[in-house]
């Protein structure tokens, strides 16, 4: 019952490197073949074999009401039928801005672009313009992105100097990065010892993206603390966590604030938008401000900000949204906790607002490395392959958390529950 996807899987790969236009759709970590999607219907997708799944991954985040929500929908058309873009201003991008700029108080300014990494790479040109220095400060199993200084891994030298974990990235590029232990404040201090030359911490403060593994709000203040006492800034990445752990993203939850926040996935709404905000002050850096050069044909897009326009009104207008989805991402946590230990299956479970994660694995890891070690790939490799069976769509590596959008019911969940239950037994 895969059959389209399989042969359409195989005519992609044709033509497109390894059949995806981002890795880790291509399933490689769990095996088989990525269903090819057809549409989606609020909390579901359907694929081109017509099979059905309660989708748990929602476009890897940006879709926090779901699937065609009417009023999303509704502004994008209105705006298309206008013209898809003019490379001039409009009234979209300070609507957009201003919905931000409410919010914090910490954010006068806000500058669009097209994708989160763009977001952060500009975030960070922005923080090493800002302070004239040149090294920053990322800790491993974060992501922000493809861009060249960000794509490092544990050198094999010095402790804290990232190498390229990329092919293509001169070690020149990443020799600025220094590559930290997330939640490990000794090793961020050291960093600050080795090197005088800090422009910034750049940091998921939920990371999402080695699995959920929130910060501990010690280590987050610690951040802050050595930032501010070193003259470096703060970067907050929030392409994940903004409007989907809180209204407020991770802000909301931890109450720590950053000197720059970047932000993506939600704010479009699925359409492909990024942005990165700060005090008026810093973003006065920012060209045509200031010296610091940062430009984009498509930014601020008319289509794109409109879908995220609607997105974040309908969130401020419903602000308990996010109690509610807590709720439906604890049930679903807990409710797989339960039916693991009745299989005497270790799973280790979190939740942030709308973003839920669970590992396989006895002890909850709180880095990149204990994430490697404590979790079994190969139980989940297992257990994701049969819940697609099933019809439940997870995300495809132990490695990315998921999300809850408001379309998923409690039956739904479950459903799931139900279905988890069967193949833990075989686990
Ligand atoms: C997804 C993500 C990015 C990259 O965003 P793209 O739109 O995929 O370029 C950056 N940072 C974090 C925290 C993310 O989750």
């Amino acid at each position: 019952m895969f059959d389209k996807s399989i042969e359409a899987y195989e005519d992609a790969k044709k033509v497109i490197p390894g059949g995806v236009d981002s890795p880790v759709r291509a399933f490689k970590s769990v095996g088989g073949t990525p269903p090819f999607i057809q549409k989606g219907e609020g909390a579901f997708l359907i694929d081109i074999d017509g099979n059905k799944y309660l989708d748990f991954v929602q476009s890897w985040g940006p879709l926090i009401f779901g699937h065609c929500d009417s009023d999303i929908e509704n502004a994008v058309i209105e705006t298309v039928k206008k013209g898809l873009s003019f490379g001039a201003p409009t009234l979209l991008e300070t609507q957009l801005a201003n919905e931000i700029v409410e919010m914090y108080d910490n954010i006068d300014k806000v500058r669009f672009v097209s994708s989160g990494t763009e977001a952060v790479m500009s975030a960070i040109r922005l923080a090493r313009g800002v302070t004239g220095k040149n090294d920053i400060i990322k800790f491993e199993g974060n992501y922000h992105g493809h861009s060249d200084s960000l794509l490092v891994q544990a050198g094999s030298g010095m402790a804290t100097f990232g190498a390229p974990s990329s092919p293509g990235v001169p070690a020149d590029l990443t020799k600025h990065t220094l590559l930290c232990e997330y939640n490990n404040i000794e090793n961020l201090k050291k960093c600050f010892e080795d090197s005088s030359d800090i422009a910034c911490i750049i940091v998921e403060p939920i990371a999402g993206n080695m699995g959920l593994v929130p910060g501990d709000i010690e280590f987050l203040k610690q951040c802050r603390e050595l930032c501010t006492k070193n003259g470096a800034l703060l970067i907050f990445d929030e392409v994940m966590s903004g409007f989907r752990a809180s209204l407020t993203g991770a802000h909301g939850v931890v109450d720590i604030k950053a000197d720059i926040i970047t932000f993506g996935k939600v704010i479009g709404a699925g359409m492909p938008v990024g942005a990165f905000a700060s005090s008026k002050e810093i973003m006065g850096n920012l060209s045509p401000e200031g010296a610091v050069y940062q430009a984009g044909t498509l930014s601020g897009n008319p289509v794109a900000m409109a879908a995220g326009l609607v997105s974040l009104q309908k969130l401020k207008a419903n602000p308990s949204i996010y109690d509610e989805l807590n709720k439906k991402a604890l049930k679903l946590v807990n409710g797989l906790k339960d039916v693991a230990t009745a299989n005497n299956i270790g799973l280790q479970v979190d939740t942030r607002g709308s973003m839920f994660g669970f590992f396989f694995a006895d002890k909850q890891p709180k880095n990149f490395k204990e994430v490697s070690e404590f979790c079994n790939f190969e139980r989940f490799a297992k257990f994701h392959h049969e819940m697609i069976k099933k019809g439940f769509y997870f995300a495809c590596s132990q490695y990315e958390a998921g999300f809850i959008c408001a379309a998923i019911t409690e039956e739904m969940i479950d459903e799931c529950l139900a279905a988890a239950n069967e193949v833990m037994k075989s686990l």
